[in-house]
């Protein structure tokens, strides 16, 4: 192999910022121009640069590098560019590589074997076969990811192959041409964790626009775990939940780090609001109950008052094993509980789904023990779900009143919800 050139002191820094997805036996090769400053405008121009280069290695690999010594500058000092300079010079060292032409665009027709020609298709120079008019266009490839929140973490892989082997990455892989995003996302989640999950929300698309020979975008998806067991499928050394407090120090793909800061971003937003252990979070109609946040251990009186609402009487022991999951793992999800003497009185959940219009808030269901109605502990859960609706910026607030037994149904009604169906009530 090539032996590259690097001006930066520390070569998992370099990868971390370069995002390059090459192994640790390999070193790398910095060209004169490359300005490491990722805030530079002229970034994208020298990451090019890089990756042509970097190519041009990898394709030729007969060209004789020789190493040049590692600066102790930093990649974050700035480097000395007239030191790199004097020690490299690309024009000379690897007259046998191909250039990048050679290596970006096939020559001849994948279709008909004519010669390729460039001409202007769409707005850009792009190959073309004047013989059958195919032209080659270089397009980004979707893959998946899934961020799957359990255990009070989140689930990281750790790569056995390369790119990145032995770095820690989220669940996630190249879509199939037979499946829908969603269903790669499972499907990769299963091969990688051993983990059965369902697909909740789009976390975020993330592009990764680096030129031709890597561009792509990877579409992130939470999920729920419905069954498997967390073990590291073929391609993965191993697997395991992460607290977002201790996440590893390397973790692969500029892509996923982003993921992984908003995800943290977004939980401790959830926690500064959701604390659970606070008291008086919401109004109370009675000095001995408290309303607010639900803890993970008020699950079992939860879910004792979820069967009190007659449409989930029914409720079979695997719907009851998903709404643990839910009420355990689900960031779209939030939980309110009345707490009388520590014990769970009541509790009404909310849904937040996000539509054309802006996020709204669902209802999922309310219920309050039956020693504890007409105390006004139904008003007062209601009262802080609007609260909490309000907080995360909905201007609606919906329920299903179908769901609802009469008495629910006149509680809404008095509530000034409207009358059928799903009601909305304007809150903001
Ligand atoms: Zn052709």
């Amino acid at each position: 192999m090539p032996i590259l050139l690097v001006g930066l002191e520390d070569l998992d820094q370099c990868f971390a910022i370069l995002d390059l997805e090459i192994s640790h036996q390999h070193y790398f090769l910095l060209p004169s121009t490359w300005n490491n400053n990722p805030h530079c405008k002229s970034h994208r121009k020298h990451y090019t640069s890089f990756q042509v280069a970097w190519q041009q290695l990898l394709w030729g690999n007969r060209a004789s590098w020789g190493l040049v010594e590692i600066y102790d500058k930093g990649c974050y000092n700035g480097l000395n560019e007239a030191a790199i300079t004097t020690r490299l010079d690309m024009t000379n060292l690897h007259p046998a590589c191909p250039g990048q032409e050679d290596i970006l665009k096939p020559n001849f027709c994948p279709q008909c074997g004519h010669q390729m020609t460039i001409k202007e298709q769409a707005g850009r120079p792009r190959q073309t076969c004047s013989q059958c008019g195919y032209v080659h266009y270089h397009n980004p490839v979707p893959g998946v990811g899934v961020i799957i929140e359990m255990d009070g973490g989140v689930v990281l892989v750790r790569r056995r192959f390369d790119p990145r082997a032995g770095w820690w990455c989220l669940p996630a892989g190249f879509l199939e041409a037979d499946e829908s995003a969603a269903e790669g996302a499972v499907r990769e989640c299963k091969e990688e964790t051993g983990l059965d999950v369902a697909v909740e929300d789009l976390f975020g698309v993330y592009s990764f626009p680096e030129g031709m020979q890597r561009s792509g975008l990877v579409i992130f998806y939470t999920a729920h775990v419905i069954g498997g067991t967390l073990r590291a499928g073929d391609d993965a050394e191993q697997v395991r939940v992460f607290s977002l407090d201790d996440l590893p120090d390397k973790l692969a793909f500029r892509t996923h780090r982003q993921v992984l800061t908003r995800l943290r971003q977004r939980v401790d937003a959830r926690k500064g609001v959701l604390a659970p252990g606070h008291p008086g979070d919401f109004p109370s109609p009675m000095p001995n109950v408290t309303i607010h946040h639900a803890h993970p251990k008020h699950l079992p009186p939860v879910l004792k008052l979820l069967k009190l609402i007659p449409a989930n009487a029914k409720l079979s022991a695997d719907d009851v094993k998903n709404v643990a999951l839910r009420f355990r793992e689900s960031a779209g999800l939030e939980v309110l509980v009345a707490e009388a003497d520590s014990q769970v009185i009541g509790f009404i959940a909310l849904s937040f789904p996000q539509t054309l219009t802006g996020p709204k808030a669902w209802i999922d269901d309310i219920a309050v023990e039956p020693s504890y109605r007409r105390q006004g502990i139904g008003a007062a859960l209601l009262e802080a779900a609007v609260r909490r609706a309000r907080q995360r910026g909905c201007k609606h607030l919906l329920v299903d009143t179908a769901k609802s037994n009469p008495p629910a149904q006149a509680f809404y009604q008095a509530c000034g919800f409207d009358q059928e169906g799903v009601a909305p009530l304007q809150i903001g």
